[in-house]
């Protein structure tokens, strides 16, 4: 087991990965002092529950805790009010009290969506985040939790940081292939922003992340977590640093949302995102090869680099401008400076958008 530690003053916590932890859950969360007095909600979806659900709540009635739960359909289409309603129903239905956990059991949806009803259950209690998808690396660390509304992703959120992480690799055998590839994509995400060797290391060591070889993928998700870690502990609330995290995300925010989230996983639309950014600092002046590298390494794992052609390109425009990135109308990007340092700019015009979409669907 390797253990990390988000450093957030008095809101810092422990990021635990590795094989067999859900097993260890109860204990864990025993070592947390997490109350074993108030019931405990635990929020996963229909893919994860038959796999896993049972086997955290034993593990955790073993060691004294009452558990809830609540199956949620699964897919973004989670992250709705509607949805969030359901959950809440669930809580209060539960007995939770302001001593109770929620946890999240699954995916960077349910993530987002338990953490959000941790956050504002009774004005917020104890968050446990347990991640099961290779993407949830990511979603899983920085206490930022959403739903969506039907106009915009996120867009209803707040900030709570969960008392710990719990990682159990072993749950992620049974993900289906194309959510393997999208998951990746983060962990090339975060190589791309923070560090060039681990970019590289990505790139020499596509196939066995690929094969989920233990080891291998042990020491990619460490490293995700790692600089996501260093981040967010530098800037806990996107005040500035933080945003070099969504490199990719203002096109693939868009992509994702004229695909009615059902289009492109969303893994899929920041890999588009991260090309897109790439070809638009090189429309800028930075070197052909920066682009050339970021399409190679998106490209090695599978993920798409290229404008799908039926893509409209007035639709994404209009769904950027719905972004929260949009900030008085000026388009925040972030743009690659070389493999592994990134900037923040606000002064990418929507024609040199518009430019990079003809361009990527070429
Ligand atoms: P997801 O939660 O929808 O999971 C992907 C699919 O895999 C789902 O069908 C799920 O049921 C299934 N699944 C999950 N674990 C499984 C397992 N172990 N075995 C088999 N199937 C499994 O999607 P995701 O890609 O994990 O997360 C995407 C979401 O994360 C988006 O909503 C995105 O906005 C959010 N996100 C949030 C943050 C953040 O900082 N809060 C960061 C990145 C992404
Ligand atoms: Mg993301």
């Amino acid at each position: 087991m390797r253990t990390l530690q988000v450093d957030l003053g008095d809101r810092s916590y422990p990021i635990y990965i590795g094989s067999g932890l859900l097993n260890e859950a109860g204990l864990i969360f025993a070592k947390h002092q997490l109350s074993k007095k108030s019931p405990v909600l635990i929020v996963t979806d229909d893919h994860v529950a038959p796999l896993y659900l049972k086997r955290v709540e034993e593990n955790l009635q073993a060691e004294g805790y009452r558990t809830v739960s609540k199956v949620v359909k699964a897919g973004e289409k989670a992250k709705s009010l509607d949805v969030f309603h359901d959950v809440m129903t669930a809580a209060i239905e539960g007995g939770l009290d302001r001593r109770s956990a929620v946890v999240a059991l699954g995916g960077g949806v349910v993530g987002d969506l338990a953490g959000f009803v941790a956050a504002t259950y009774m004005r917020g209690v104890p968050f446990v985040q347990m991640p099961t998808t290779i993407l949830a690396h990511d979603s899983s660390v920085g206490g930022k939790v959403a739903i969506n509304h039907p106009l915009a992703k996120n867009m209803i959120g707040a900030f709570h940081q969960p008392e710990l992480v719990l990682y159990d690799v072993d749950t992620l055998r049974t993900l289906p292939e194309r959510e393997i590839r999208a998951g990746l994509s983060e962990m090339v995400k975060h190589g791309l922003i923070w560090d060039a060797e681990f970019a590289a290391w990505c790139g020499e060591n596509t196939d066995r992340l690929l094969a989920l070889d233990p080891e291998t993928l042990s020491y990619g998700l460490t490293m995700g977590c790692s600089i996501k870690a260093q981040v967010v502990s530098q800037d806990e609330r996107e005040l500035g640093l933080r945003a070099i995290l969504n490199l990719g995300h203002t096109i693939g925010h868009a992509l994702e949302a004229i695909g009615g989230y059902g289009e492109f996983l969303h893994g899929e639309a920041i890999s588009i995102g991260m090309a897109a950014s790439a070809l638009i600092a090189v429309n800028r002046g930075a070197d052909r090869a920066l682009y050339a590298e970021t399409v190679r390494l998106l490209g090695g794992f599978g993920l798409p680099t290229v404008m799908p052609e039926h893509l409209d390109e007035e639709r994404i425009i209009g769904a950027m401008m719905h972004d929260k990135k949009f900030k008085e109308q000026q388009l925040v990007f972030v743009l690659p400076v070389a493999i592994g340092q990134v900037e923040i700019v606000s002064d990418v015009k929507v024609e040199e958008v518009r430019r990079v979409i003809r361009e990527l669907k070429k």
